[in-house]
């Protein structure tokens, strides 16, 4: 069931450099992006991701012989980079808490056809090791930051973060060369929504894009409700009052944020709107848990277990059968299907996000 073949060569007489067929999945969709969480553990309880009371002392996380090994993951990223994959993306948990991230680096940034290699972090441990991590091969950065108020942000980390910390890290990635610096807000309803105009004047004129994220029903655990989600057109609206904004195209096809930019020539910013304006239809990536599943999308109910192929000795031709059988067979668009008074009640088995990374 797995040797569908992902490419399909002409004889010589019919084209003389044959080009490999992309592989699709079942929406037309191309396999572009591979994001790899390397641990289910973070030093913080964000109550939208990994909310304090289900997430305690005694929460059983992953035991370090169920995490995929480097060499591992490093087989999977090379099968994934076969099949078309250019972009690599390390995320959690909070990948940082993994002491030798930069020697997964330093393996993934040499791989043939990865073009892109970023991570996702909550930057608290950023500043001390941004610049090793820009001399590994890391090449861009993303931070999570929720708000610039000390308080708004200690309740947004579940009670840990320290701000002053995750600025250094944003000021040390962007020394280190580790942009453009993307900054990820998660913006709840009377939460951290008043802060937004705060945030993007902090960082207007920087080179840094911050993207305003509508809080998302991931998972069963964070208690989503439709109420507590500010539509991305509503804060446009608020931001334009400030500053004149005009929209501007994608990078590439498949990326998830709708840029914006300032009209008085300050920069870019962008909405991620996965509740109000899905955008399945362009969606390329593939999620590794750091268990070794395969998710084919954020709110997959279960995905393909690869380490167990892995460590029953699959083969890198097998490998890669087995991700291009999961992808022909994708047909995940969860956003663009979403009932918000369905999701409300959590009901559907859905992974959680700090497996998965977002
Ligand atoms: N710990 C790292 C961090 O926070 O950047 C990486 C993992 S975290 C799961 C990846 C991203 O998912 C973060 O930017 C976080 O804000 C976002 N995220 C988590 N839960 C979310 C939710 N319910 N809705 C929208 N975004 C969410
Ligand atoms: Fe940790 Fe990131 Fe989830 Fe916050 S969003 S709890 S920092 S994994
Ligand atoms: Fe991709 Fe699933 Fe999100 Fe749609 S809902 S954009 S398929 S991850």
């Amino acid at each position: 069931m797995h040797n569908t073949p992902m490419t399909m060569r002409s004889s010589p007489d019919e084209n003389p450099s044959p080009q490999p067929t992309p592989l699709a999945d079942a929406l037309h969709r191309p396999m572009h992006d591979l994001r790899i969480s390397l641990l289910d553990q973070c030093n913080f309880r964000c109550p939208y991701c990994m909310p304090e009371a289900e997430f305690h002392s005694e929460y059983e996380f992953l035991k370090r012989q169920q995490r995929l090994t480097y060499d591992e993951i490093v087989r999977v990223a090379r099968a994934a980079s076969r099949l078309g994959v250019s972009k690599i993306r390390l995320t959690g948990g909070e990948p940082l808490l993994d002491k030798n991230v930069c020697d997964l680096i330093e393996r993934i940034a040499v791989l043939p056809g990865v073009e892109d290699l970023a991570l996702t972090t909550n930057g608290a441990l950023l500043a001390p090791i941004a610049e090793k991590l820009a001399l590994a091969g890391l090449q861009r950065v993303t931070i999570s930051l929720d708000s610039l108020d000390k308080e708004i942000f200690r309740i947004m980390s579940g009670g840990r973060g320290d701000l002053d910390a995750v600025l250094a890290g944003i000021k040390a990635a962007d020394a280190a060369g580790l942009g453009p610096i993307k900054i990820n807000v998660v913006v709840q309803k009377s939460v951290n929504d008043d802060g937004v105009l705060d945030l993007l004047e902090h960082f207007r004129g920087t080179g840094i894009i911050v993207r305003l994220i509508e809080f998302m029903d991931v998972g069963n655990r964070n208690g989503w409700r439709l109420n507590q989600v500010v539509p991305s057109r509503e804060l446009l609206a608020r931001i334009q009052k400030r500053w004149p904004m005009r929209a501007i195209g994608k990078n590439y096809p498949g990326e998830v944020a709708r840029r914006y930019e300032y009209v008085d020539g300050a920069g870019e910013m962008g909405f991620i709107s996965s509740v109000t304006a899905p955008f399945c239809g362009d969606c390329s990536r593939a999620r590794l848990s750091a268990d070794g599943k395969l998710y084919t999308c954020l709110f997959a109910n279960q995905g393909t277990d690869l380490r167990e192929s892995l460590r029953n000795g699959a083969d890198d031709d097998e490998l890669q059968q087995i991700l291009t059988s999961i992808w022909l067979q994708r047909a995940d668009r969860y956003s663009e299907l979403r009932r918000p008074e369905i999701a409300e009640h959590h009901v559907l088995q859905k992974v959680e996000m700090y497996r998965i990374g977002g």
